[in-house]
């Protein structure tokens, strides 16, 4: 069976057209969306995150700022500020980049993000909205395998997806998405984790087989049906005699499963590419909120 490749970046071209006639029609509004970033630590992948973010952003003539603090930064300093990005107009979008060094209190500094800028949709009001079937913030990256299941025509209806990982920033919106009864959702669907007993007896029976581990290669050849579509959200750095001294590898071993699965996303190239991007398009969806409600207040 042939293999084909999932490429995010061509779903994310398609994803831009349509928003850059929204951002031109802000920019006439005097309204130019904006996001801003806030960074704790020197995480090498969160470093590479921000970096692609802020080119993204420019790309698109949005506007991006990143608030970066030392590992050592304690709570209130951070809450402090969020805080005041909630009331700052020139910006429509917070994002607090993940993971947070150890010791931070993770759940009460994205709860303290107001949910109208919530563009990760992070917050539990966001995450209700989304359980509740009327999802305003989507979190990027299971909203971003929507789009690469809706470009790529792979029909979710009546499928079997089986999601290993459950996140609450992938896997458990992700099942989300996929069990409601929306357009690209009314799926059957099994949620695996650590505690699964006899993860291959599971994911080989997926239709749609999602991957968001954190494992490099986790899921071979072995472990999937002919035919199934696979979704690999996994970044793993592995070394390797390179310059860089890695590469990066999915949590599918993508060679394993070519000729057997109908699809599969590359890593990189696949699902990272579309987590930006919907951060970008929640980001204009925040600030033509925005726009509407100050059209309305006058
Ligand atoms: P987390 O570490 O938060 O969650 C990992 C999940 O995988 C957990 O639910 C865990 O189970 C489960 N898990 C771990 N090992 C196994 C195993 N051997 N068998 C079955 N389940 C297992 O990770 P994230 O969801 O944040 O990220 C997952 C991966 O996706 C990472 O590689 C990350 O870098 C990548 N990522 C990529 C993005 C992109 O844009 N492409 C965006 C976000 C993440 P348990 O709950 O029991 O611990």
């Amino acid at each position: 069976m042939e293999t084909q490749l999932l490429k995010g970046r061509e779903v994310v071209s398609q994803i831009n057209v349509e928003l850059r006639t929204k951002i031109s029609l802000l920019k006439k509004k005097g309204v130019v969306p904006g996001l801003a970033a806030i960074l704790i630590g020197s995480d090498p992948a969160s470093k590479v995150y921000i970096n692609s973010k802020e080119n993204a952003f420019k790309k698109l003539n949005c506007y991006t700022q990143t608030f970066l603090f030392n590992e050592d930064a304690d709570d209130d300093e951070i809450i402090s500020l969020i805080k005041k990005l909630n009331k700052n107009d020139k910006f429509h979008g917070i994002l607090i980049q993940l993971p947070l060094p150890g010791k931070m209190a993770v759940k009460k500094i994205l709860h303290t993000v107001e949910p109208s800028k919530d563009v990760d949709g992070f917050h539990p009001y966001n995450l209700g909205l989304l359980l509740d079937g009327d999802p305003n913030f989507i979190p990027c990256t299971p909203n971003g395998i929507i789009e690469i299941l809706k470009f790529y025509k792979i029909d979710t209806l009546g499928k079997h997806a089986v999601i290993v990982g459950r996140s609450n920033i992938v896997g458990k919106p992700m099942f989300a998405l996929l069990s409601q009864n929306f357009k690209m959702g009314n799926s059957t669907v099994t949620i695996c984790h650590t505690k699964t007993k006899n993860l291959k007896e599971i994911t080989l029976k997926a239709d749609i087989l999602i991957a968001a581990v954190g494992v490099p290669n986790l899921i071979n050849g072995s472990m999937v049906k002919k035919g199934v579509d696979i979704i690999d959200v996994g970044i793993n750095r592995v070394s390797d005699n390179s310059i860089k001294k890695y590469k990066l590898v999915g949590d599918v071993f993508t060679e394993d499963v070519i000729g057997i699965a109908n699809s599969v996303t590359p890593v990189p190239g696949g699902v990272g590419p579309l987590t930006i991007c919907m951060l970008i398009h929640n980001t204009v969806k925040a600030a033509l909120n925005f726009s509407s409600t100050r059209g309305s207040t006058g």
